[in-house]
């Protein structure tokens, strides 16, 4: 039972022009797909071949580094897609802006300190808001590990995850990964962030 990757739930240059059209392309299309091509190798004939991808991603610290990043990989950047919206923003009211307000004091407090998260973390890697603890928590991963792996500094929920691989944005932004992070605002699918804060 092989991972296929997830049609994306928009048109590539549906973000654009915050993330352009030939990123998304070659993110998608390229990336991803190396990502879950691998996942298929790494577990072709091993034990591993029947569990779900959420089983692979919380065991990563017991499995081959392939499967740890590849399945990392693959996971991430599902849950990344479904994360953006060209009808997209931060909302201003609801659940999960009132608990960002009262986790970091303000919107503009939480997204000073998610872009530091992303740009603090050298290399290659992700930023994260999560929930632990019943708490709205910011924390980056390297590589393709997330906050649901066993190997994870800090565990917990993602709510939301932002690739900052140069992957993600070196076509459009060079070396700028601040001005990337600043423009992924206007295309959060607030909607569907709200649900996971809630299911959380
Ligand atoms: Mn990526």
């Amino acid at each position: 039972m092989a991972f296929t990757l997830p049609a994306l739930p928009y048109a590539t240059d549906a973000l654009e022009p915050h993330i352009d059209k030939l990123t998304m392309e070659i993110h998608h299309g390229k990336h991803h797909q190396a990502y879950v091509d691998n996942l298929n190798k790494a577990i072709a004939g091993t034990e591993h071949e029947n569990k779900s991808l959420e089983e692979l991603v919380k065991n990563a610290g017991k499995i081959s580094p392939a499967v740890r990043n590849n399945g990392g990989g693959h996971w991430n950047h599902s849950f990344f897609w479904e994360s953006l919206s060209h009808n997209g923003g931060i909302g201003t009211s609801g659940g999960l802006t009132d608990a960002i307000k009262s986790a970091f004091g303000s919107v503009d407090e939480f997204k000073t300190k998610f872009a530091a998260a992303g740009i603090g973390r050298f290399g290659s890697g992700w930023a994260w808001l999560i929930v632990k603890d019943g708490k709205l928590e910011i924390s980056s991963t390297p590589n393709q590990d997330n906050p649901l792996m066993d190997v994870a500094e800090v565990k917990g929920t993602p709510v939301l995850g932002v690739d900052v691989w140069e992957h993600a944005y070196y076509l459009k932004y060079q070396n700028k990964r601040a001005d990337y992070l600043a423009a992924v605002w206007n295309v959060l699918d607030w909607k569907k962030l709200e649900s996971r804060f809630s299911k959380a």
